[in-house]
């Protein structure tokens, strides 16, 4: 039996780890894939402070092994329901494994959003990816694009620029959502063609991607592309601790600042919780708040 088990391996649920580890609680961090979380498929992160510029499996890297260090145990499995039955939560995971804990902190964090075009998941693996970081290297020399106009469009365009042959910015409006500084350094490439006020409407090719048909301003485009990069953002994936959670209409769940959900010992943080500013540095601030209400929580009852 722990004391605090944390669902999600991101930044929010590893800080959340050193946090009750600190305070003297046994702890264990469940994660399904790998751990760092979304932060671990930046190419670069500039905004941490203290780290003037550092990559995100770095960062993911220190975070675990910190983590660690303070004692947290970790288990790569997949949580497909939580009970909370009395005093006590039962986690149960797809391979069978089953644990137990007083208090549970959610930090499941978000996936990547699709854009819902016919065919996407069939093609998704055969050019269509939602990870530069991940899949660039297979397009060195390619004609790809990326979908979106956050920081992760933006970032994942500069990457791909810099071993693709053509990169095409595709972004459903005029000016972007991500950091003008990124805008500005993809403006300098050459080799990148931006598409304002354009949107995928298909994609091209029978067992791999061989294009899309853009819709640009009005004016019907065909771009014969490799690789389809989609970042268009995240959406948390809580189906599965619903009757333990209020959800609001997007599937985030809502909780107040101090992390408490309507179930009493379950908390709380990162990207899956609903607030306005979903960055890694409030990611870590939820952990802390998160674990340090699980924490008083623990010592009250
Ligand atoms: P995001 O900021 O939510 O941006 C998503 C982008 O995708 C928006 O431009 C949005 O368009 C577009 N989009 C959404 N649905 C779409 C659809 N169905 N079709 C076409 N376009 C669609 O997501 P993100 O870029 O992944 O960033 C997530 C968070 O991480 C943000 O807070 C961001 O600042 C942060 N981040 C930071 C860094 C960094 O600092 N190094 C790097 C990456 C991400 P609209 O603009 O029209 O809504």
């Amino acid at each position: 039996m722990y004391d605090v088990i944390i669902i999600g391996g991101g930044p929010a649920g590893l800080t959340a780890a050193v946090y009750a580890c600190r305070a003297g609680k046994r702890v264990l961090v469940v994660e399904k894939d790998g751990f760092g979380g979304q932060i671990a498929q930046s190419p670069r992160v500039e905004n941490f402070p203290g780290f003037a510029s550092v990559s995100g499996t770095e960062l993911a890297d220190r975070l675990l092994s910190q983590a660690m260090d303070q004692g947290a145990e970790v288990e790569l499995e997949e949580v497909t329901e939580v009970r909370a039955e009395g005093a006590v939560k039962t986690l149960c995971c797809a391979s069978g494994a089953q644990f137990t804990a007083r208090a549970v902190i959610l930090a499941a964090g978000a996936k990547p959003r699709m854009l819902g075009l016919a065919r996407e998941e069939e093609l998704t693996g055969k050019g269509v990816s939602y990870c530069a970081v991940c899949d660039g290297a297979f397009y060195k020399g390619s004609d790809v694009a990326v979908v979106g106009g956050g920081s992760s469009a933006l970032q994942d365009a500069l990457l791909l620029s810099e071993s693709c042959r053509r990169v095409y910015l595709i972004h459903r409006r005029e000016s972007f959502r991500g950091e003008a500084a990124l805008a500005a350094a993809l403006a300098r490439r050459d080799n990148v063609e931006i598409l304002r006020s354009a949107q995928v409407k298909a994609l091209l090719g029978e067992d791999e991607l061989r294009g899309v048909v853009v819709d640009c301003a009005g004016q019907r485009r065909e771009l014969a592309l490799d690789g389809l990069f989609i970042a268009v953002g995240a959406q948390p994936d809580l189906a599965a601790f619903a009757p333990l959670l209020a959800l609001d209409d997007a599937g985030y769940a809502a909780a107040a600042e101090d992390c408490r959900t309507p179930t009493a010992g379950l908390f709380v943080a990162g990207d899956c919780r609903k607030k306005t500013v979903r960055q890694l540095t409030t990611a870590v601030a939820d952990g802390a708040v998160a674990a340090l209400a699980a924490v008083e929580w623990l010592d009250s009852v």
